[in-house]
């Protein structure tokens, strides 16, 4: 059967098929896929960042289908209204605790309603780690960006900062120079801890430059940014940096703090899944997109891993009847 209504009529205690938790490019791609199967999925969407983290950005240009570029809250909403038209059901609001463990799983929003499904789909999406500067949000996509796929078409010609010392900033900055002028690592320390080959291949770079002991403490300019204070981490003397684009690449953080203890994760949190599938360490329990991606982070990736995990819980709960 569909649904089957439990004893208790409350319709928060209606055994559903699946329920997705997060609203990203993953979640709502599973819950199109879901919902076209016919599997009625109950989507909790975040209370914090309903849509996921394109809504903090303006202009995505390498989502296919998309030939003149879209603004990324507008394709949200898009992805939202198809998941809607095709009947999922979504519920504006943060799951607060989970038990995956037996066949019937249960979710708990934060107003305490516990909801019952027979395949969870787990897209909580992953964040950047922050500097913590009081411009950073100001200039978020006027020139502060964490993500040099999406962003470093638009910096020809520039010339940026990347701050951290690991490989994805070294990476970046690599990456980077294929656009702009000049490329200058920032890191508060005196040793990088990149691997030897990406510093090697950062240090051969005639574009990139290193300011090493050195902290981002400040951002300035108008419409956009123009410059970086930075201060000596060792002695505190402060200089000024004149980029019009900077690239912060400290880390993220997968949001699996719901599901740790109960779900296999690796060392930095991610959610495991069994090789190309979306299974995870519990039957039944799907996971997706940033969650589960070290690699690649994006949008199209996300939505992919989405639609896997959406034909994985279908073909569970197939098995199930
Ligand atoms: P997310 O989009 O992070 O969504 C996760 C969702 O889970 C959120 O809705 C959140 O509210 C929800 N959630 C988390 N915890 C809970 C909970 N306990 N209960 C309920 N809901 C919960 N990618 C591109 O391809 N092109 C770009 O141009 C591009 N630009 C970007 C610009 C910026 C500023 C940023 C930050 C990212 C950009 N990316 C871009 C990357 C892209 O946004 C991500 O790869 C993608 O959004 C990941 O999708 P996701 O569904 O896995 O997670």
């Amino acid at each position: 059967p569909k649904t089957t209504p439990s004893d208790a009529v409350a319709q928060d205690n209606e055994l559903r098929e699946v329920i997705v938790i997060g609203s990203g490019p993953a979640g709502y791609t599973a819950a199109i896929y879901a919902a076209r199967a016919e599997l009625a999925p109950l989507v909790f969407e975040g209370a914090l960042e309903p849509g996921g983290a394109l809504m903090t950005t303006t202009e995505v240009e390498n989502f296919p289908g998309f030939a003149e570029g879209i603004q990324g809250p507008e394709l949200m909403e898009q992805m939202r209204a198809q998941a809607e038209r095709f009947g999922a059901e979504l519920v504006t609001d943060d799951v607060a605790s989970v038990d995956l463990s037996g066949d019937i799983k249960t979710v708990t929003d934060s107003a305490g309603t516990t909801y019952r499904a027979r395949a969870v789909i787990l897209a909580m999406g992953s964040g950047y780690r922050k500097l913590g500067l009081a411009g950073e949000e100001e200039f978020s996509g006027r020139g502060v960006s964490w993500c040099a796929t999406c962003d470093g078409f638009f910096f020809k010609g520039k010339d940026l900062a990347v701050v951290g010392g690991g490989d994805s900033a070294m990476e970046e900055a690599t990456f980077l120079t294929r656009f702009a002028d000049s490329v200058t690592i920032v890191h508060r320390r005196d040793e990088l801890r990149a691997s030897k080959i990406m510093i090697d291949r950062a240090q051969n770079d005639p574009k990139i430059e290193f300011a090493l002991n050195a902290a981002v403490t400040d951002i300035a300019g108008t419409s956009g940014v123009e410059k970086l204070v930075l201060t000596h981490t060792v002695d505190g003397t402060q200089r000024e940096l004149d980029v019009q684009g900077m690239f912060v690449a400290i880390g993220h953080d997968p949001r699996s703090e719901l599901v740790a203890g109960q779900v296999d994760l690796d060392a930095e949190g991610y959610v495991l899944v069994q090789g190309r599938t979306t299974q995870t360490s519990l039957p039944g329990v799907f996971a997706c997109g940033d969650l589960v991606d070290h690699s690649y982070r994006q949008a199209i990736t996300a939505a992919g891993s989405g639609c896997s995990a959406a034909l994985d819980a279908e073909r569970y709960l197939a098995l199930l009847d």
